[in-house]
């Protein structure tokens, strides 16, 4: 692993920074995605603004806020909701599954995470002026 990109967690795993487009909110979150996927669903493009958002998921306790905790703005409930910086708007991530994971979107991280997006989902929802174009598996909801 490349030197300057890495920390050394608590049981020496790898710790990746993630941060806002201004700089305000920064963050760490373990090198331990348990799934990675590119979605498409329709909600996902509007909060990114883009074709699809890639996201990769881990426990919630294995991220943590470590500048500007105080300056997110948090959409929706403390248990289901997309959080971004309050000041410059990035997308960093989502809070799910009744709070116990969370969904970071992989734009909002400096480092580049272990496991990539493995496939594409909500593909049934996907904007039609947007062609995919690898061979990744396609998914019409869920991932099965
Ligand atoms: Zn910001
Ligand atoms: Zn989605």
């Amino acid at each position: 692993m490349p030197a300057e990109a890495s920390f050394e967690g608590p049981e020496g795993s790898r710790v990746l920074e993630g941060k806002c487009g201004c700089g305000t909110v920064r963050f760490r979150v373990a090198d331990e995605f348990l799934y990675a996927q590119n979605c498409h669903c329709s909600q996902c493009r509007a909060a990114t603004g883009s074709a699809f958002k890639p996201f990769a998921g881990i426990e919630r306790e294995k991220l943590e806020v470590t500048d500007g905790a105080g300056s997110l703005l948090v959409f929706g409930e403390e248990d289901l909701n997309d959080t971004r910086c309050a000041t410059c708007g990035s997308l960093l991530f989502s809070v799910v599954r009744d709070g116990a994971y969370v969904h970071v979107a992989l734009g909002s991280l400096v480092d580049a995470p272990s496991l990539r997006p493995t496939g594409h989902i909500f593909v049934g929802s996907k904007a039609p002026w947007f062609e995919i174009t690898d061979d990744l598996p396609q998914f019409g909801e869920y991932a099965s």
